[in-house]
């Protein structure tokens, strides 16, 4: 049994899986495979991540869990199709998409092959952006129909973190009074997680991390334009890893309000809401270990989200436009760039590449006297690798839409899954050129202008 399955029948349950028809490998992360010391041939990676046959012997099994969906608490949700069927190297390896589960609420406890494509590449993408998350190691296809709203096929992808544990997991139990079951998921936690935490205060300083992790993580999705779409709190991990992609996007055209999920028609989880989303979901979090911290330490712990965000932002902000010293100019310079862009639908990726090379932004008037007070600030700084510096943190690729609905075109239509491939390689080095490979930075073309996501997947 692995760690988890070993807290017992409180937290989840043994599964069966369901294993696809006439499964086949798509893909899988030689990085990652290599990283968690993996020596499986691919037909046993393929049948591990079918379910077909158990990793290590081991039993799978489906946790029990609760949650905020979009500011609504609903008290019983679990993993409806996805299941942890083992561990390695202090990882948890989980299944999307292999079958129903006590959790699936009458669904299918499957996944389509569109979505599980957008999970496996964004996985990539974020792990090339050093954005923490869950990572993918393998994606796999199949013959089994699944029904949305059209007839599509199954898909798989097993997931990768140490812990798959969400906030609604503690929101489950304290939301039963089961104080007894909240404290140990936290001491669980804290033993296999945060394990350098000793302290007097140790539940404090567990959620200290878990406040700096989560605000260093949304600092980082504001930084590269990230949208997550479904900031649900049963989509918020426990160590701060964007978890459960789904309708997320990343900002092309530069708009703070950018909406990436058509379902959110308030806007509750725009671009611009990330960071204050964030604070409301971690007070919910502290809200539910109420029992094991008081108010005044709740309302410290919960202080101190805002300062790191920001710092984190700032800094990684500056790095972005080069800049290694402060000056009290700085913040106002970065926002007139970014309202200009704004103004003028600059893409937002592009713009950053594009600012170590200025030659490219001379061409454009309404930049001018912005590039002007730049040069100016770039000036006092005596760096001679500062483009360098810039080409490291302002990646020239991105999980575009486009480039996504492209690579799931071809492996719907025509069974090919080289785009899959290639798009892996380059948002897994997003910062590299990759001479000969332009075309996949490009801004979305006029075909694909009007795409819109499904939130069904
Ligand atoms: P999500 O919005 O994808 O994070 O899903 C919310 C909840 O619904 C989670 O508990 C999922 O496990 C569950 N769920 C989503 N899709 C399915 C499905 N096709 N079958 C079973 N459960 C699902
Ligand atoms: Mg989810």
């Amino acid at each position: 049994m692995f760690d988890f399955a070993k807290l017992g029948s409180d937290f989840s349950t043994p599964i069966s899986t369901q294993p696809l028809d006439q499964a086949f490998l798509i893909h899988k992360n030689i990085d990652l495979y290599n990283q968690l010391g993996l020596t499986l041939s691919d037909a046993k990676l393929l049948k591990i991540t079918n379910g077909e046959i158990k990793f290590n012997n081991t039993t799978p099994v489906a946790s029990i869990y609760a949650g905020h969906q979009f500011g609504y608490f609903n008290p019983q949700l679990g993993d409806g199709r996805s299941c942890l069927v083992g561990q390695i190297n202090n990882h948890e390896l989980s299944l999307k998409g292999a079958g129903s589960t006590p959790y699936s609420r009458h669904a299918d406890g499957r996944a389509v092959l569109r979505s599980s494509i957008r999970e496996y590449l964004c996985s990539a993408a974020m792990q090339g952006l050093n954005i923490a998350t869950t990572q993918a190691l393998s994606l796999i296809g199949s013959q089994t129909p699944v029904h949305r709203e059209q007839l599509e096929k199954g898909a798989i992808v097993m997931r990768v973190a140490p812990t798959h544990i969400r906030f609604g997991h503690f929101e489950l139990f304290a939301s039963r009074g089961q104080t007894v079951q909240v404290k140990q998921l936290a001491d669980f936690v804290i033993e296999h997680h945060f394990p350098d935490l000793k302290g007097a205060d140790i539940y404090v300083d567990w959620l200290t991390q878990v406040v700096k992790r989560t605000a260093v993580m949304i600092a980082s999705w504001q930084a590269q334009g990230f949208a997550h779409g479904v900031m649900n709190t049963d989509n918020m991990s426990i160590l701060g890893l964007t978890i459960d992609y789904g309708p997320f996007g990343f900002l092309e055209a530069y708009n703070t309000q950018f909406i990436c999920n058509h379902s959110d028609h308030e806007g509750r989880y725009a671009f611009d809401q990330q960071p204050g989303i964030g604070l409301w979901n971690l007070t919910r979090l502290l809200e539910a270990l109420s029992s094991l911290i008081n108010a005044k330490q709740t309302k410290n712990i919960l202080k101190t989200y805002e300062q790191e965000l920001i710092k984190t932002y700032s800094s990684l902000m500056r790095q972005k436009f080069g800049l290694t010293q402060k000056d009290e100019g700085d913040h106002q310079l970065i926002n007139q760039f970014l309202n200009l862009l704004q103004a003028h639908k600059k893409d937002y990726t592009n713009s950053f590449r594009n600012l170590s090379n200025l030659n490219e932004f001379a061409k454009d008037d309404s930049f001018s006297s912005w590039i002007e007070r730049y040069h100016k600030r770039i000036s006092q700084e005596d760096i001679s690798n500062r483009a360098e510096l810039m080409n490291a943190i302002n990646p020239k690729f991105i999980l575009r839409n486009y480039l996504a609905e492209e690579a799931i075109r071809q492996a719907q239509d025509q069974q090919k899954y080289s785009k899959i491939s290639t798009l892996f390689d380059l948002l897994s080095a997003p910062f590299d050129e990759h001479i000969g490979f332009e075309k996949y930075a490009q801004k979305t073309p006029k075909w694909a202008q009007g795409l819109s996501v499904s939130c069904s997947s």
